[in-house]
């Protein structure tokens, strides 16, 4: 296995989704027979292991980081077939000292193919340490203009620090072009790719709520489809999407032209 590569999913401000695609594209790049890890660094809102519903492991990011265990003890391996460290959100662990996180990334991407990062939100120095120790970056935004905006702040940050930027990720995409930023928009505010549209489906509460990643609870659901494109993307392999699937943005392309 060797090298994995690091990808820190980053955002400009919270409640995009970021956990939420760490979690499901993990379990999609899992399926596609990658080694994966979750880590989690989003320390004052840290929820990486209420999405796992699995948030008991006693060993945190926050002792590695202070040299308290080894990485490999905070690791565990969830029922998915993924592995991840999750982050304590204890108010006295919430800043924790982030000078070992280079290594305890490095440590990680040793047993793994891809180490997901959820990052926290923002452009602040804590942030800016994050994004070094990562290779890459997956920047998710909402289709609106602020977060557009905010997506936009991220990757000049990246450009700043000479982070690679695999693409953008647009989220709870509702294929509404007056009152959503059209993806030529999105890619001209960002200067980024857009890798991949995200639908907003109530699949991903439904299974928020019982606790499982909707790609494995809900695979043939619209953001399942979508997420397990990009985990191909990612990857390199291909993904044949069920038929219907095509068939049905075909018609919804179909309906677009029209309405133009
Ligand atoms: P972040 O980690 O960026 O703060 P979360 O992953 O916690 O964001 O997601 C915020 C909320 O948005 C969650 O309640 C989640 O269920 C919801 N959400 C995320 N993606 C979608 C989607 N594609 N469709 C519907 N709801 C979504
Ligand atoms: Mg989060």
């Amino acid at each position: 296995m060797g090298q994995g590569r690091a990808i820190g999913l980053v955002s400009g401000k919270g409640g995009v989704g970021k956990t939420t695609l760490t979690v499901n594209l993990g379990v999609a790049l899992k399926d596609f027979g990658q080694e994966v890890t979750l880590v989690d660094t989003d320390f004052s809102a840290s929820n990486l292991g209420v999405h796992l519903g699995q948030y008991e492991h006693p060993v945190k990011t926050q002792h590695v980081l202070r040299n308290q265990a080894e990485p490999e003890s905070a690791v565990f391996r969830h029922p998915e077939g993924v592995k991840a460290m999750v982050a304590s959100n204890e108010l006295n662990q919430v800043e924790p000292e982030l000078t070992e996180l280079a290594k305890v990334i490095a440590s990680t991407k040793e047993d793994s193919d891809i180490v997901l990062v959820d990052c926290p939100p923002g452009i602040d120095h804590t942030v800016e340490q994050v994004m070094s120790a990562v290779d890459e970056l997956l920047v998710v935004t909402l289709p609106t203009q602020s977060s557009g905006i905010n997506a936009a702040q991220v990757v000049e940050k990246a450009k700043q620090l000479r982070k690679p930027v695999l693409g953008t990720v647009v989220n709870r995409h509702e294929d509404n072009p007056e009152n959503e930023l059209v993806e030529r928009e999105m890619e001209m505010m960002t200067e980024s790719h857009v890798m991949s549209h995200i639908p907003e489906d109530s699949a991903v509460k439904e299974s928020l709520f019982d606790n499982k990643p909707f790609v494995s609870a809900q695979p043939l659901s619209p953001a399942a489809i979508q997420t397990k494109k990009l985990a191909a993307d990612i990857a390199g392999v291909n993904y044949e999407e069920p038929s219907f699937a095509r068939l049905k943005r075909g018609f919804r392309q179909i309906k677009e032209n029209i309405t133009r």
